[in-house]
């Protein structure tokens, strides 16, 4: 299995890596500016092709740790940083790329309250403060236009 040895990887080494990758177990995100290279252990069949054209950047792994869930076998690094991204951040940048890949640029949720605590509003208000920021993988709580509003209450 490779390893990234991240201060010696490059832009025009990270696109090279996966192009020779026949399992798309490498990939380049370009969201929000950055430029991350991803390696995905779950698709990795330890070919050898990324070490030898790597030029150096990619070595033969000593050991790949493995934690609980998919996600825990996906490596990410900064390519212009020259650093890999560890804990947290980079199971949210992976959660981010595979929202796009299924919603395309953003996704937009109307929400609709049949009659709440306002308990869920709460919540979802606590979702786009600062602190977790949902904006930030393209989910967007919209509202609808007020022409297009209509209420059917059954029974009435
Ligand atoms: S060892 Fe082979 S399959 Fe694994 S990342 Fe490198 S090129 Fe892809």
């Amino acid at each position: 299995m490779p390893d990234v040895r991240s201060e010696a990887l490059t832009a025009s080494i990270a696109r090279r890596v996966v192009d020779v990758c026949g399992t798309a177990a490498l990939a380049i995100d370009e969201a929000e500016g950055r430029s991350t290279l991803s390696l995905d252990y779950g698709k990795c069949t330890g070919c050898g092709q990324c070490i030898e054209a790597g030029e150096g950047a990619f070595i033969a792994a000593g050991r790949v740790a493995c934690g609980v869930g998919r996600q825990a076998l996906v490596s990410r690094w900064d390519i212009e940083g020259g650093s890999e991204i560890v804990g947290e951040e980079a199971v949210l940048t992976v959660a981010a790329r595979e929202i796009r890949a299924i919603v395309g640029g953003a996704l937009n949720i109307r929400q609709v309250d049949g009659g709440s605590c306002n308990g869920c509003e709460a919540e979802i208000g606590a979702l786009t403060n600062p602190y977790y920021d949902l904006e930030r993988f393209g989910i967007h709580f919209v509202r609808l236009p007020s022409t297009r509003i209509c209420c059917w209450l059954p029974g009435l």
